[in-house]
């Protein structure tokens, strides 16, 4: 597979054309930020990090039956994915009361969501990811009905799927966010799933093992995902 031109470079991943029109090689970068971009750090090891715990977690939402972009592990930091028409809305699951919720709703950290909730956020760094609905992504084209549907679907498959594989590595998914695409007019997952992109405790002494650790500058950010690896059995390549 051979990597083309730059198409877009994110926050946190630059993505690339390859010699197949179809297919995209996604680089984990060792940016990190937070607050839209305002809170920015390069952490060492993060992008091999995320790519091998994405592709890991990618094979285990595969194997029972999620349709996700992602194909194969490239090298330490990429991995080669489908190119998706990407639906620009984030779909969070809430499985425990944390973060935006929290501010938004003046709720406690820490409460047990039973059933666990969902929010649609428009995917917008200048508008700081405002929350949308179902009826907004419907009037402004964003997705159709059928995919509204899908995505709600599907992201809670994943809660399925995640919670119990978390728990057994003594660790709580609190909440996480996905993003979805089209190919071949098929809703696929895309982009990643990493501690970037959720929130894992302890189950125990509810330490947090993910990017609120960047967040709110307690430290030992890469450590932590490390060590959530090293639960789920992931040995890390750093070449
Ligand atoms: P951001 O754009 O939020 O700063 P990243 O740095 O993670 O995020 O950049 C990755 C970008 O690639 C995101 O905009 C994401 O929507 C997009 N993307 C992820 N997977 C795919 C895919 N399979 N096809 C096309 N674009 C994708
Ligand atoms: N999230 C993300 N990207 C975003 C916004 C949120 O990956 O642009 C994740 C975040 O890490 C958390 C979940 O989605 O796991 C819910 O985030 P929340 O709405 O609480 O926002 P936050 O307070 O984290 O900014």
């Amino acid at each position: 597979m051979e990597k083309r031109d730059e198409l877009y470079a994110g926050k946190a991943k630059s993505v690339y054309t390859t010699d197949d029109a179809d297919r995209l090689i996604m680089l984990f970068r060792d940016d990190t930020s937070a607050f839209d971009g305002k809170k920015k750090e390069a952490l060492a090891r993060k992008g091999a990090v995320n790519n091998q715990f994405n592709a890991a977690i990618m094979e285990k939402l595969k194997a029972a039956g999620i349709p996700c972009h992602f194909e194969k592990m490239l090298s330490a930091n990429e991995s080669l994915v489908k190119k998706l028409d990407m639906i620009p809305v984030e779909c969070v699951v809430r499985n425990v009361s944390a973060g935006s919720i929290c501010r938004r709703l003046g709720v406690e950290e820490g409460l047990e969501l039973n059933p666990p909730t969902f929010e649609f956020f428009l995917k917008n760094d200048d508008l700081g990811d405002p929350m949308v609905n179902d009826y907004h992504i419907r009037s402004f084209g964003w997705a159709t009905d059928d995919q509204v549907a899908q995505m709600k679907a599907l992201t809670f498959q994943v809660n399925d799927v995640l919670k119990q594989l978390f728990l057994d590595g003594g660790m709580l998914l609190v909440d996480y966010k996905l993003e979805f695409g089209v190919f071949n007019g098929e809703v696929l997952l895309g982009d990643e799933f990493s501690p970037d992109g959720c929130r894992l405790w302890d189950k125990e002494t509810r330490e947090k093992l993910d990017k609120d650790r960047f967040r709110q500058g307690l430290g030992g950010v890469v450590e932590a995902y490390e060590e959530v690896g090293r639960r789920l059995g992931i040995a890390f390549n750093y070449e």
